[in-house]
């Protein structure tokens, strides 16, 4: 298995399918079902070229969506610390 590769992070990449967040003519969109391997410690992903070259294939010419999500943000008052 490979090793994190945030500095001081113990932590290993384990493979998964993740929801992948990208933005789409400046809105957020989520790709279901991305090849990933995350770092079981910090989150941190890594993204294969090939599956990198795959979503802009798909961001191309998308088509329309599986379904939609709610979108929420956080209150202002949480952005001024
Ligand atoms: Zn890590």
């Amino acid at each position: 298995m490979k090793h994190c590769s945030i500095h001081g992070c113990p932590g290993e990449y384990v493979k998964q399918a993740i929801n992948h967040l990208v933005t789409l003519g400046g809105k957020p969109v989520i790709i279901e079902n991305v090849p990933a391997e995350v770092c079981q410690v910090c989150g941190d992903t890594l993204l294969d070229i090939e599956t990198v070259v795959a979503i802009d294939t798909l961001l191309t010419n998308p088509g329309p969506p599986l379904h939609s999500v709610p979108v929420y943000a956080m209150p202002e008052k949480t952005m001024a610390a």
